[in-house]
């Protein structure tokens, strides 16, 4: 347990950032401190800056081995986010340090996110702008809205679930895959449960939303590009690693997929604003840096699930 005087470091930097959520901690905590430069921590800095605190709010902050034996005094580690791949969970649970976290909070901004990216590359809307950069006025060759096609999800957990309801209103059928789903569950009409090969064999545009996990990384290889559709297209939102960058590259430039849209990289930059990657060469490869759930609305859900869960650990708040 934490009490109100315990010392808190918000590593977070969306947290950092928010005038609300600082104001909201500090009526709950006396003694704060913030990641006031923004830096993005390695191991090293990351202990440095955690050293004496007692509870933490992380986001993408690696809590590996090596931080946690270097931060004695850490209770509790509240996660800022619902990823949980940077975290040596088990190492976490031997060291009898709790773990705040809540699923889901973010869900909403992923899965609209994924929907918006899904439109915009089966209507050639991204690649025909990216024509336009160079004052070229094409018109679309395959231009497909959303009825009548089959959309693959690959995870039916919270961000899956949402992506799904969205498709309900625009005639799409769902061809879902998770392994770990209850079969009992109740599953709308136009979501079909499938095998990976028949998801991928069969959709017209695919989103992923699994965790990284040893079980999931390099699921989307060579092998599973090859058997999607020609002329499908592919979102990843989920976690780097999942999908095989150097195979989506050679599909996009082979045309055999249409386009393809990332979030999330294998190799994101940590501490530099630099990124590189021949992906984006590509006229039909679309990126964004690792920003599906982070709106403004969902950092002060995460920030607040994220206070709330060192209020649950707190015997005097
Ligand atoms: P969740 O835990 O609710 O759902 C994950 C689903 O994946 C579960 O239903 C699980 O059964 C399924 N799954 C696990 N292994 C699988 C496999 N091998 N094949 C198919 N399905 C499998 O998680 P969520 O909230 O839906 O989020 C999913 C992932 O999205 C997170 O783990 C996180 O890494 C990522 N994410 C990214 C961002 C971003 O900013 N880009 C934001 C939020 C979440």
């Amino acid at each position: 347990m934490i009490n109100k005087s315990s010392p808190i470091a918000v590593a977070s930097r969306s947290f950092t950032k928010s005038k609300e959520l600082r104001q909201r901690l500090e009526q709950n905590f006396d003694s704060v401190k913030y990641n006031e430069e923004l830096l993005h921590f390695d191991e090293e800095s990351l202990i440095t800056f955690l050293n004496g605190s007692e509870a933490a709010i992380i986001s993408e902050d690696k809590i590996t081995k090596r931080v946690i034996d270097g931060t004695p005094d850490l209770k509790v580690v509240s996660k800022f986010g619902v990823g949980l791949d940077g975290i040596d969970l088990e190492y976490l649970k031997e060291k009898n340090i709790v773990l705040g976290w809540k699923p889901g909070v973010n869900a909403s901004s992923v899965a609209e996110l994924a929907l918006s990216y899904i439109i915009l590359l089966l209507r050639e809307a991204y690649q025909l702008n990216r024509e336009m950069l160079n004052s070229n006025w094409k018109k679309v060759s395959n231009s497909r809205d959303l009825s009548g096609m089959k959309i693959g999800i690959i995870g039916f957990g919270h961000i899956g679930k949402k992506l799904a309801d969205y498709f309900s209103i625009h005639e799409s059928e769902v061809l879902v895959y998770d392994p770990l789903i209850d079969q009992k569950e109740k599953i709308s009409d136009f979501i079909e449960l499938t095998s990976l090969e028949f998801l991928l064999e069969n959709s017209d545009a695919i989103s992923i939303h699994i965790p990284l996990l040893d079980s999931t990384r390099g699921l989307i290889g060579k092998n599973e590009i090859s058997k999607m559709k020609k002329g499908s297209v592919l979102v990843n939102l989920s976690r780097g690693g999942i999908v095989d960058e150097s195979s989506i590259y050679k599909a996009l430039r082979t045309n055999h997929l249409s386009g393809a849209a990332f979030d999330v990289f294998e190799n994101e930059p940590i501490n530099s604003e630099k990124f590189n990657s021949r992906l984006l060469e590509l006229n039909n490869f679309f990126a964004t840096p690792h920003i599906a759930g982070t709106s403004n609305q969902t950092i002060q859900k995460l920030g607040v699930s994220a206070i709330n869960c060192l209020i649950d650990e707190c015997q005097d708040c």
